[in-house]
């Protein structure tokens, strides 16, 4: 059977010949150690894990949940964003419950965007916003995230007829792949663009709780008309390490929320009700949790900066999300030099490239793993990589 043509046009799997690589180098008995994994390495917090026992032993939990979430869990969502963010939410109108926000933001694609239809997306980005625009038959209009604009895009470059046409922008800070922050102002400066433009923001805010010395990255919705333009992803998986969950939500504007949630009913049935309940206890009784797993990123992040920049880089420490954005030395391309590293220290590191065109002459380094690792990673990297220029 000919597969649709979405789904042939799906872009080839970017890291098959570096993990063909490290396929090879196991079965030769190779000792490995993965700077790219971006999966916290920690456990869920105990008392999220408890509460999923208990409520997993209620027989009322057992049948089909609905689909937009159980209102316990958007209420929770709503006075978290109050408490945190100073943001009201009406948890019945304003908050939609997802399987994991990977999960939204691929869908929202299909509330908004007929074929032909344009959305602008970051690049480097995380694939889904170009990928879940592509399965819409839309088209992805790129805004590069550059080095000297702090990885944020220009506005002002994209063309006013590309402006008009669009339907969703994409944006996410703290930033994957490139550990970019963004500061209100450059949210005013979007909110100020989508109104003009009639365009819906998507804020992906998978980090906004994942920061390091003392800063605290913005909600997009704490900016004054955030909520009349767009909506924000949260998710749990971060914070709490819960990415096996597929637990999180869609927030902000009615009407967004309204149509992800009528299209989620005609295709999920919501998360286990379990699971949500476990949710809500993360929520309310774990953020202490979520400060201590920042304060073991941040020594982490400290070691593999400082490691980097003796062998010769020059990087900056990034404030949020857990992931460190490098150049690659001269002479290399991404995947040239991750397969370098993998060859000659067997390290794995992550190729720009597999992050968008703009990610090209980059890779990506995660701190998901123990300090030990770090060092032994760091330790093969110096001894066998050699001098390296830019
Ligand atoms: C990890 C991550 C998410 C979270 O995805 P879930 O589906 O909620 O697990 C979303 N966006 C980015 C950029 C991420 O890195």
């Amino acid at each position: 059977m000919v597969q649709a043509t979405r789904i042939k046009k799906l872009p080839p799997y970017l890291f098959a010949r570096i993990e063909k690589k490290v396929e090879e180098a196991k079965e030769k008995g190779i000792d490995i150690v993965s700077f790219g994994i971006g999966d916290p390495d920690l456990p869920t917090p105990q008392p999220i894990v408890d509460e999923l026992c208990r409520q997993a032993n209620n027989p009322a939990n057992h049948q089909y949940p609905t689909s937009v979430g159980l209102l316990a869990f958007r209420q929770a969502v709503s006075e978290y964003y109050r408490e945190t963010r100073g943001v009201t939410l009406d948890p019945r109108e304003e908050v939609v419950t997802l399987l994991g926000s990977k999960e939204g933001i691929g869908h929202i694609n299909f509330c908004y965007v007929n074929p032909g239809d344009v959305n602008l997306i970051p690049d480097p980005g995380y694939p889904v916003y170009g990928i879940g625009t592509l399965l819409a038959g839309g088209e992805s209009y790129l805004m590069p995230l550059l080095e000297e604009n702090a990885f944020l895009p220009d506005l002002t470059k994209i063309p006013e007829e590309v402006a008009r046409k669009a339907k969703l922008m994409f944006i996410n800070y703290p930033n994957n792949p490139t550990g970019a922050v963004a500061e209100r102002q450059f949210f005013e400066e979007v909110v100020a663009f989508a109104k003009k433009y009639d365009i819906i923001v998507c804020h992906d805010a998978a980090y906004t709780e994942i920061a390091y010395d003392g800063y605290r990255p913005v909600s997009f919705l704490e900016i004054p008309g955030a909520k009349e333009v767009g909506i924000e992803f949260g998710s749990l998986s971060k914070p709490f390490n819960m990415t096996g969950w597929r637990i999180g939500w869609a927030v902000g504007r009615r009407d967004v929320v309204e149509c992800l949630g009528r299209l989620k009913s005609n295709l999920d049935s919501g998360q286990f009700q379990a699971i949500q309940y476990a949710a809500i206890k993360g929520l309310t009784a774990c953020q202490d949790s979520t400060k201590e797993l920042c304060s073991i990123y941040e020594k982490r992040r400290n070691l593999m900066v400082d490691g980097f920049n003796q062998m010769g880089w020059h990087l900056a420490k990034p404030k949020g999300a857990f992931y460190i954005w490098a150049p690659v030395p001269k002479g290399f391309t991404s995947a040239s030099f991750a397969e370098y590293v993998l060859d000659k220290a067997s390290v794995i590191i992550t190729p720009g490239s597999g992050y968008g065109q703009y990610g090209e002459g980059y890779f990506r380094i995660s701190i998901t793993i123990p300090e030990e690792k770090i060092k032994e990673g760091l330790r093969r990297l110096a001894e066998n990589l050699g001098k390296v220029d830019f």
